[in-house]
């Protein structure tokens, strides 16, 4: 095209200014997409604080407006975008496990670039079409919230398969994600209890369904005593948090899964009585895998009115940086979209 836009420039020390960019031509195998809406991560926070040379956003979606050579998708797809720019043919991805490829050759909106700009190029693996009457803000729900709450929820059923009772420490998006993606994919009867200090997230988790538990004032294991339980089948932390990783694994009944999503700080385990005595597990979960988002699709539009309460805050990309500073700093939000 050889025109050029304005984007999103990071500059640090949470300032976002404005340069001009080319627009980009797809290549052979390549979508250009016009960006509908991009929805803000806390794993943004380095980029926000350190500044970017490529522009930030991971949870696009958008539409095609131009195809490269040997694409299936024509030009007025719409579809969301893959963060990590899988291989399609290391032993992970064939196995499915494209949040493992051993090729990887980028991750969008980290050194590549990604959502904040009107025109995004990408791989046409990492596109997945979505129907044309998903509204496209709501459509990034198949991301980090469903996508990376679905995966941690299916990392803990691969070693307990009759969890009847989740624990989750965080309700931020990602905590939000996981505690609505237990409901779905375990049954809406299952409790999901949820912890955080801030009451705009109880609330808001409340909403959906979950058990909040107040850690301002009580423990963990309080708490859960207060709903008249001792312990849970499967926690999930999404804080990063030693102690809280700490809290939920002892927190844990015999036989019970302790999933690490929220990356940050260490966790120390007493190997007998945490894991051989108890044969409790304790696994990471990383983003999710391409091949879930087609499930999660059918999940969204069958819970739609459910899933779309976590998006509480929609701002122009003119308003990018007041919206990091509710997002970062205010705590009274769930999943804030950015939309063009
Ligand atoms: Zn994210
Ligand atoms: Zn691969």
């Amino acid at each position: 095209m050889g025109r050029a836009v304005n984007v999103p420039k990071f500059e640090g020390n949470e300032r976002i200014g404005w340069i001009e960019r080319e627009i980009p031509e797809p290549g052979v195998g390549q979508l250009l997409l016009e960006v509908k809406a991009n929805a803000l991560c806390g794993s943004d926070r380095a980029q926000f604080y350190h500044g970017s040379d490529v522009t930030p956003g991971h949870e696009a979606s958008g539409v095609v407006v131009q195809a490269g050579a040997g694409t299936v998708h024509p030009v007025g797809t719409p579809g969301v975008v893959f963060l990590m720019d899988f291989c399609g043919k290391c032993r992970n991805c064939l196995r499915g496990a494209t949040n493992q490829c051993l090729n990887k050759r980028a991750d969008m909106g980290f050194n590549r670039d990604g959502g904040y700009g009107k025109y995004m190029l990408v791989n046409e693996n990492i596109f997945f079409p979505i129907p044309d009457n998903l509204p496209l803000t709501e459509a990034t729900l198949l991301l980090d919230v469903m996508g990376t709450g679905g995966h941690a929820i299916k990392r803990a059923e691969l070693v307990h398969a009759d969890i009847q009772s989740v624990l989750v420490s965080g309700a931020g998006p990602i905590g939000l994600g996981v505690l609505a993606m237990a409901k779905i994919l375990l049954g809406s009867a299952i409790p999901v209890f949820i912890t955080d200090m801030i009451p705009y997230r109880l609330d808001l988790a409340k909403r959906l369904g979950g058990l909040p538990i107040q850690l301002k004032d009580r423990t963990l294991q309080e708490g859960l005593h207060a709903y008249g339980v001792d312990g849970v089948d499967a926690a999930i932390d999404t804080t990063g948090k030693t102690m809280a990783r700490k809290a939920n694994l002892d927190a844990l009944h015999q036989r019970g899964v302790l999933i690490c999503v929220g990356h940050g700080e260490r966790l120390e385990l007493e190997v007998s009585s945490d894991l051989i005595a108890t044969e409790r597990a304790v696994l990471g979960s990383e983003y999710f895998c391409y091949n879930e988002i087609a499930t999660n699709l059918v999940h969204l539009q069958g819970n739609f009115d459910y899933l779309t309460q976590i998006i509480t805050h929609r701002f122009g990309v003119e308003h990018l940086e007041e919206a990091y500073q509710l997002f970062l700093h205010d705590g009274r939000s769930g999943k804030v979209v950015i939309e063009q």
